[in-house]
C-alpha cells in the first residue's frame, strides 16, 4: 500500500524523538531534516515539503508540552495536524441539486488512469445513497471502454446510455440529459475520453460537452502511481477547464503516495475519493485525518469498522463477538471470519488500519506469509467433519490423524495448528477486558 515507505521513514524519525527527555531547537531540525528527506522521496512536491516542513517547525519549536504527552509525542501530535491540513482538513463530499433536479457529473483524466473503472465505482456510492445514476460513454474513441462501461454498469445495477461510435460527446451528453429526465435518473456521470498526454483537443472536448449541458461537477481522476506527473495533470487541468474535485486511484499499489499529499496544496481541490483496487467496492472516501493517521502508523480504524459495517452482516458480526466473549468460538466461526477478512481486502489491507499493526509489519511481521499460513488452517478445517467443526474439543489423537491425512499434512502441523486455535480461543475470553478495561486499554504510541 502507498505510504509504507514514509510511514516506515517517519516512525523511526518519532522513536529517535521518543527517547529524549527535552526537545531542544537542535532535536527539532535534525528531526524535520529527516522528515523533509522523508517526504521528498515519497514524491510529495517539493514547494508543499518546504512549506510543510516550516509550518511544523514554527509550531515545535518554543512549544510547551501538552500534559500526558512527551516531547516526541507532541512533535508526531504537530506533524499530524500538518499533515491533515495539508490534505485538506475537511472531507468533500460530491454536491447534488436540490430536489428532484439532475445532477451532472463529468468525468476527466489521461488514458488508464482509472476513469471508467471509478466512473462505476461512483456509481455503487451514488446508488447507496439512494440515487438513481445514469452512466453515460462520452468515450467515442475506444469501442472497448464503452463495453468496459456496460460491463461495470451491469455487475453495480445501474443503466448505460450509450449511442456508439459515431456522435460526438457533446450531443450524446445532450441525448442523455433528455433519457434521464424520461426516466427519473438524478445523478448523470458522463465517461469521457482520455489521451496518452494532456492535449489541445482533449480539453477542446470537454469544453464542448461543458457548453452543450449544464455540468455540476468536473472530477479529475489521476493516477497516484504517475506521482507528480499527477499533480502537473490536476494542475493542467484546473487552469484550463476548471475541475471542482480530483479522485486519485491506484493507491492500494506500491506508490510512494505523494501525489496525494501534493494535489490539495498545488491545485487547490480537495481529494474526494480514493481508489484502493480493481474491484468496483474498492473506493474509499478520502478522509484527510484518516489518512494522515495511516501515514504515521496509527492505523485508520474508522475505516476499518466502516469497512467491517458494510462488509459484514451485522447479526453475523453480533453473534461472532458473543461467540468470542464467551470462548465458544469454534473452527466454523473461524472459517465465517476468514471469509469476512477476504471480503475486506485481506489481511495486508487490514494490517495497515490497525493501529501498531503498520509497525509489526516493519518488524517482519509479513501478511503473505500469514494468509499461506490462513490457508493451510483452511484446509485442515475442510477436512474436519461438520461435528468437529463445532465442536473443537472432539479432535481426540485418532481424529487429527484422520484429518491430517485428509488435508495432506503432517500430524505435527494439525496438533500444532489445535494448539494454537485453543490458545487463540482462551486469549478471546480475555479480550473484551484488554480493549476496554482501563489498564489494558490499548494506547498509541
Ligand atoms: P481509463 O482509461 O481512465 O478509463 O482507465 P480504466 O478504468 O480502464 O482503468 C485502467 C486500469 O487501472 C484498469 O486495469 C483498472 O482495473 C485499473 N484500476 C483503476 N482503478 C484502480 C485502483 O484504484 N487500483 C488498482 N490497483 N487498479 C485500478
Amino acid at each position: 500500500m502507498a505510504f509504507d515507505s514514509l510511514s516506515e521513514k517517519l516512525q523511526n524519525v518519532f522513536k529517535n524523538l521518543r527517547s529524549k527527555g527535552r526537545l531542544t531547537e537542535a532535536d527539532v531540525k535534525a528531526a524535520m531534516k529527516e522528515v523533509k528527506m522523508a517526504l521528498l522521496e515519497a514524491d510529495v512536491n517539493f514547494r508543499v515539503v518546504k512549506k510543510f516542513i516550516k509550518g511544523v517547525e514554527e509550531r515545535a519549536i518554543g512549544q510547551d508540552v501538552m500534559n500526558g504527552l512527551n516531547p516526541g509525542q507532541m512533535v508526531i501530535k504537530i506533524v499530524n495536524e500538518e499533515l491533515i491540513a495539508l490534505m485538506g482538513s475537511e472531507t468533500t463530499e460530491i454536491k447534488f441539486q436540490p430536489g428532484s433536479a439532475i445532477t451532472v457529473i463529468m468525468m476527466a483524466g489521461l488514458q488508464g488512469a482509472g476513469k471508467t473503472t471509478t466512473t462505476a465505482k461512483l456509481a455503487g456510492k451514488f446508488k447507496l445513497k439512494g440515487k438513481k445514476p445514469l452512466l453515460v460513454a462520452c468515450d467515442v474513441y475506444r469501442p472497448a471502454a464503452i463495453k468496459q462501461l456496460q460491463v461495470n454498469g451491469e455487475k453495480q445495477g445501474v443503466e448505460v446510455f450509450s449511442m456508439g461510435e459515431n456522435h460526438k460527446p457533446a450531443n450524446i451528453a445532450k441525448a442523455a440529459l433528455e433519457h434521464a429526465a424520461k426516466n427519473h435518473n438524478n445523478v448523470i456521470i458522463l465517461d469521457t475520453a482520455g489521451r496518452l498526454h494532456v492535449d489541445e483537443e482533449m480539453m477542446a472536448e470537454l469544453q464542448e460537452i461543458k457548453d452543450t449541458v449544464e455540468v455540476h461537477q468536473t472530477i479529475l481522476v489521476v493516477d497516484a502511481m504517475t506521482g507528480q506527473d499527477a499533480v502537473n495533470v490536476a494542475s493542467s487541468f484546473q487552469e484550463k477547464i476548471g475541475i471542482d474535485g480530483v479522485i486519485i486511484t491506484k493507491l492500494d499499489g506500491d506508490t510512494r503516495g505523494g501525489a496525494a499529499l501534493s494535489i490539495k496544496a498545488v491545485t487547490g481541490c480537495p481529494i474526494l475519493y480514493a481508489g484502493m483496487g480493481e474491484k468496483l467496492s474498492d473506493l474509499e472516501q478520502f478522509y484527510p485525518d484518516r489518512m494522515a493517521s495511516r501515514i504515521l502508523g496509527m492505523g485508520d480504524v474508522l475505516t476499518l469498522i466502516e469497512k467491517a459495517g458494510q462488509e459484514m452482516d451485522e447479526t453475523k458480526a453480533r453473534e461472532m463477538a458473543q461467540k468470542m466473549k464467551k470462548a465458544q468460538f469454534d473452527y466454523n466461526d473461524y472459517l465465517e471470519s476468514v471469509k469476512q477478512m477476504k471480503k475486506m481486502g485481506g489481511l495486508a489491507s487490514l494490517m495497515n488500519m490497525i493501529p501498531g499493526m503498520n509497525q509489526m509489519k516493519n518488524q517482519g511481521v509479513d501478511a503473505e506469509e500469514g494468509e499461506k499460513r490462513m490457508a493451510r488452517m483452511e484446509a485442515i478445517i475442510f477436512s474436519m467433519t461438520e461435528e468437529e467443526r463445532a465442536n473443537p474439543d472432539l479432535l481426540n489423537p485418532s481424529r487429527r490423524h484422520r484429518i491430517a491425512k485428509g488435508a495432506g499434512v503432517d500430524i505435527s502441523e494439525v496438533n500444532s495448528m489445535v494448539k494454537r486455535f485453543n490458545e487463540t480461543r482462551k486469549m478471546m475470553k480475555k479480550l473484551p477486558g484488554m480493549m476496554g478495561g482501563k489498564k489494558g486499554r490499548m494506547k498509541f504510541p
